[in-house]
């Protein structure tokens, strides 16, 4: 079976992650925050880890972090993936107090160091998924 970008996994929202997606659409990145004691969570998840609440408010992120880790991936971890090689996968600590997982620039890869500044973007793939897409701040 030949692979390409069509036949990356697709995200399946939940009750829990429609409102995540739904933002990501328009280009938005938003986080759960509990309604109960106003921890930030990430990646959406319905109860609050602190205080165990179900209360939750959507609320849209700053868009700025600093990198946490990264990695360049050289073998495709879904064979739909293979295409896309290499790439810079990064976790960025959010000033939310939560990390996010997405792409960095390959060309830019030889800059980033730990705490680095980054801005956030969400970017449709080409599977038009819209994912965090990171830049130099
Ligand atoms: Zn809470």
């Amino acid at each position: 079976m030949e692979l390409n970008a069509a036949n990356k996994p697709l995200p399946e929202p939940t009750d829990a992650s429609q409102a995540y997606w739904d933002a990501a659409g328009h280009g938005r990145l938003r986080l759960q925050r509990c309604a109960g004691c106003g921890t930030f969570r990430h990646y959406p998840q319905l109860v609050c880890a602190a205080c165990h609440s179900l209360a939750v408010a959507w609320v849209d992120a700053a868009g700025t972090g600093t990198v946490h880790s990264w990695t360049i991936a050289y073998h495709p971890f879904h064979p739909a993936f293979r295409d896309d090689l290499p790439y810079v996968l990064a976790t960025i600590d959010l000033p939310e107090g939560v990390r996010l997982m997405g792409r960095f620039p390959l060309e830019q890869a030889n800059q980033l160091r730990l705490g680095l500044p980054v801005r956030i973007a969400m970017v449709r793939n080409d599977a038009g998924v819209p994912l965090p897409i990171f830049s130099l701040a």
